[in-house]
């Protein structure tokens, strides 16, 4: 069943990048086989490492710019941490959502609903700006680590 899931999910996706005007380039079609196939998010280079198995060459600069490509297609959800370097990117398909990190273990959480509202549209309106995409990040703590605070105290 998960795989006929993923199979729909790459094809809507290949879709949806033709739709866009961009480009459907092997590359491409690789990194959403790979985050689509993943259940947690991965870093760049973990996502590097898999495309390098049937591609050598590739190098990491072209994933991250394809990486891009993908989040601004609204296909792939950038997950920050913070920083660059620990950035993880997992497929969003369909479905554009935000994490809420957890600043002691790491972990990120998936939040359903994109709560960003008219009042900012209308923001960016007023300010003539295009919107390609958004971030929105919330960071605290997760269950597991606030069990932990609690005994330590
Ligand atoms: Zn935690
Ligand atoms: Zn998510
Ligand atoms: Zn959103």
């Amino acid at each position: 069943m998960k795989m006929a899931g993923n199979q729909s999910q790459l094809a809507f996706s290949l879709q949806k990048i033709k739709d866009l005007g961009y480009k459907l380039t092997p590359q491409r079609i690789e990194i959403l086989e790979t985050v689509i196939e993943s259940d947690s998010p991965l870093t760049v280079q973990e996502i590097h490492a898999a495309i390098k198995e049937r591609h050598p060459h590739v190098s990491l600069d072209t994933i991250y710019r394809n990486l891009s490509t993908l989040t601004e297609a609204g296909l792939v959800g950038q997950i920050n941490l913070q920083s660059r370097d620990s950035a993880r990117f997992e497929f969003q398909g369909k479905h554009h959502h935000h994490h809420a990190i957890c600043l002691s273990c790491k972990q990120s959480f998936c939040l359903d609903e994109c709560d960003v509202s008219g009042a900012f549209k209308q923001q960016m309106e007023n300010a003539h700006f295009k919107p390609v995409t958004h971030i929105f990040e919330v960071y605290g703590y997760c269950e597991d680590c606030q069990k932990e605070q609690d005994a330590a105290v």
